[in-house]
């Protein structure tokens, strides 16, 4: 089926409401407690006012520390242009691929937050976590934003998210990632709802490696967290091409989307586009939600967010092709 198919189809058949429900850091009034983040844009849902926030949140300017070892990061030119077929495509010919993981929200725009669990921080907690397992299997690793601050800029008004959400981007570009995983965790207006589902994007070049990068994600984490005593509801991989639907036009995520193209906004009715794009595959994955009360005590667990650590991990590995 073409892209363009898959993206009518999806529309169709999910509907505004679902296509908010699933949203990151969402929630309405109406929710047991979520308190929904910062930066919230609302948008209008069938099933009601859905509070969201961008995901792909707080990159740090530069990746302290961790950045830039590799081999392919030195040698290559600074910034290749959007929209390029991607060089990360062939994985890992060209020396120590770079994993850049990117823990959503940062700073006052916090993303979902219920139950004690405040997305900003549990989403830094196991992207460093994922960090450690993966640069122990020999790859190097950038992290979008090292602590509790945004990746770029800060407060919460709509053009600071853009902007700190651009810059999440562009660093892996700098970079020269060979894989993007921005990590987040649900949050809905049903409390109901919980599990694991991963976004990818259907409108890029090397979408059937987003794709893929996307069931890796999932399996790994979900499978991670059966391992460890807690098994949860697997709820799929998403094309985010449609990931709103904002007065008839589909809205993307801004982190995963091509650039040029109308992604979320964190002000209502704002679709910001981004100005440059990923040059490599990416995938945004939301674990558990932390407007669910059993989604949430898992959450403030410990284990269990090394367990999904340690399932990201995995998963990336297996797609870069380093690890059974
Ligand atoms: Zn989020």
């Amino acid at each position: 089926m073409s892209a363009l198919a898959l993206r009518r189809t999806f529309l169709l058949a999910a509907g505004a409401a679902a296509l908010l429900a699933s949203a990151c850091a969402s929630g309405d009034g109406s929710a047991p407690k979520p308190v929904t983040s910062s930066a919230g844009a609302t948008t209008p849902a069938a099933s009601g006012p859905v509070t969201v926030t961008e995901p792909g949140a707080t990159p740090t300017p530069a990746p302290r520390g961790t950045a830039v070892q590799t081999p392919a990061a030195a040698a290559g030119p600074a910034l290749a242009a959007p929209n390029v077929t991607p060089r990360t495509l062939t994985l890992t010919g060209h020396g120590v691929p770079v994993v850049v993981l990117d823990p959503g929200h940062g700073g006052d725009e916090s993303g979902a937050a219920a139950y004690g669990v405040i997305e900003r921080d549990s989403n830094l907690d196991m992207a460093q976590r994922a960090a450690t397992y993966l640069r122990a299997a020999g790859v190097d690793v950038v992290l979008t934003r090292e602590t509790e601050a945004r990746a770029a800029g800060s407060g919460s008004s709509f053009g600071a998210t853009r902007a700190d959400l651009q810059a999440r981007v562009s660093l892996a570009n700098q970079v020269k990632g060979a894989v993007f995983v921005s990590l987040h965790s649900n949050g809905s207006g049903d409390s109901s709802a919980r599990g694991v589902e991963v976004y990818w994007e259907s409108r890029r070049p090397w979408a059937n490696e987003n794709l893929r990068l996307a069931q890796a994600l999932l399996s790994g984490v979900t499978d991670s967290l059966a391992a460890a005593g807690y098994p949860t509801r697997n709820r799929g991989t998403i094309d985010a091409a449609c990931w709103r639907n904002n007065n008839g036009r589909c809205v993307g995520l801004f982190v995963l989307s091509p650039e040029g193209t109308p992604t979320s906004g964190t002000a209502p009715g704002a679709t910001p586009a981004a100005k440059e794009a990923t040059n490599m595959p990416a995938a945004l994955v939301e674990s558990l939600f932390i407007s669910n009360a059993e989604d949430a005590s898992l959450l403030r667990t410990e284990a269990a967010r090394d367990a999904i650590a340690r399932g990201l991990s995995s998963a990336i590995l297996r797609y870069l092709g380093i690890a059974g």
